[in-house]
């Protein structure tokens, strides 16, 4: 029968992804609710040693996958090596990381196994001894809870930045297992060659605790300085509707929305955005929202929990102004 609650975690260049955290500590609190064991899965190159402090955030056992192949993620050698490990131990809850790594890697697995997933969910619970997940649709109008039939593992992705992570607890300790697989070269069809860093040092915006974005109501790429002022006070990454993209004012990386990034910081300042699904999409699951906008009509500020009727030219530069005579 299957058993214990499994978290997989993401790394990047030997440092855990925030998301591994949250995966952790979510599957704490689901593991106690079920009364079983809560396993935390670590799949890279040289990581046995770092592998060790997830045990601070909640994990009973820390599966490592260990093997110079594995320092960067590839779908075919990531899936293979869960589609050995899961079939040999079973578990019956399965958590990943709704990142762009995890979205990928999860689809995968899940048709690796011929198990439903609830991908991108917001809420976890668990009902009659089985998962509940809570999950957005209709870009975010509406929620719904989904569960499971007679499929294990019960899979599920989590949205990142939306699970609490526990504070860490430096007295627990975890059995460390080395993973039992075999990965055959043969077999692994993609390597990859080389992987070119954001340049800007800034935190991705899928991980990003602030959020300044700008839309069309920027009118120019120029103007973004106002917003990268802002940002840099406050420790923020800046973001952009679609409009802003297509206009060619900020890269594809920063668009937030249904065909971009969705993202759940605790603060979203959206600086000329008038709020459309699309965009709202990609948003609407962040702590506290700020509209900056000189229509009072725009949607944004249906969506808000702070809203200036302004022009965002006089509004964000005396916002910045403000925020340093505090820091
Ligand atoms: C399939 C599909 C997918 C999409 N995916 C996305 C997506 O991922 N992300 C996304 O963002 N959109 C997406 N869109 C596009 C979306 O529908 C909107 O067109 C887009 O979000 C509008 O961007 P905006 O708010 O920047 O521009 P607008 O809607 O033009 O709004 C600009 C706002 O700026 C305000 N403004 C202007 N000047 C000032 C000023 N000086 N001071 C203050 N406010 C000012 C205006 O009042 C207005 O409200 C998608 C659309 C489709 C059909």
């Amino acid at each position: 029968m299957a058993q214990g609650v499994w978290a997989v975690t993401e790394q990047r260049d030997g440092a855990f992804r925030k998301i591994s955290y949250e995966l952790v500590s979510e599957g704490r609190r689901l593991a106690d609710k079920l009364g079983q064991k809560l396993t935390a899965v670590v799949i890279g190159a040289s990581m046995k040693e770092k592998a060790k402090e997830l045990s601070q955030y909640g994990a009973d056992r820390i599966i490592v996958a260990d093997d110079p192949r594995l320092g960067q993620y590839t779908t075919d050698a990531y899936v293979e090596i869960m589609g050995q490990l899961v079939k040999a131990e079973e578990p019956s809850v399965l958590l990943m990381g709704a990142s762009v790594q995890g979205k990928d890697f999860s689809a995968r697995l899940a048709g690796r196994l011929g198990v439903g997933m609830a991908q991108d969910c917001t809420a976890f619970d668990i009902e009659n001894g089985g998962l509940i997940a809570t999950r957005p649709v209709y870009a975010g109008k509406a929620y719904t809870t989904v569960g499971f039939e007679n499929s294990f593992p019960q899979m599920a992705t989590a949205r990142p930045n939306v699970m609490s992570v526990l504070a860490p607890d430096a007295g627990r300790s975890a059995e460390l297992v080395d993973a039992q697989f075999t990965l055959d070269d043969a077999a692994l069809k993609t390597k990859v060659a080389e992987a070119i860093k954001d340049a800007s040092g800034k935190v991705d915006l899928t991980e990003a605790d602030k959020i300044i974005s700008g839309g069309r109501g920027m009118k120019g790429p120029e103007n973004f300085k106002i917003l990268e002022d802002l940002a840099d006070v406050i420790g923020a990454s800046v973001g952009a509707s679609r409009s802003a993209v297509d206009a060619g004012w900020r890269p594809h990386r920063d668009q937030v929305g249904q065909t971009g990034k969705v993202v759940s910081p605790n603060l979203y300042v959206a600086c000329g955005i008038s709020g459309a699904i699309q965009h709202l999409a990609g948003m609407s699951t962040s702590k506290v929202i700020v509209a900056v906008n000189k229509d009072a009509e725009a949607p944004i500020f249906q969506k808000a929990d702070y809203g200036v009727v302004g022009d965002l030219f006089d509004v964000v530069p005396a916002l910045t102004e403000a925020v340093k005579k505090y820091m």
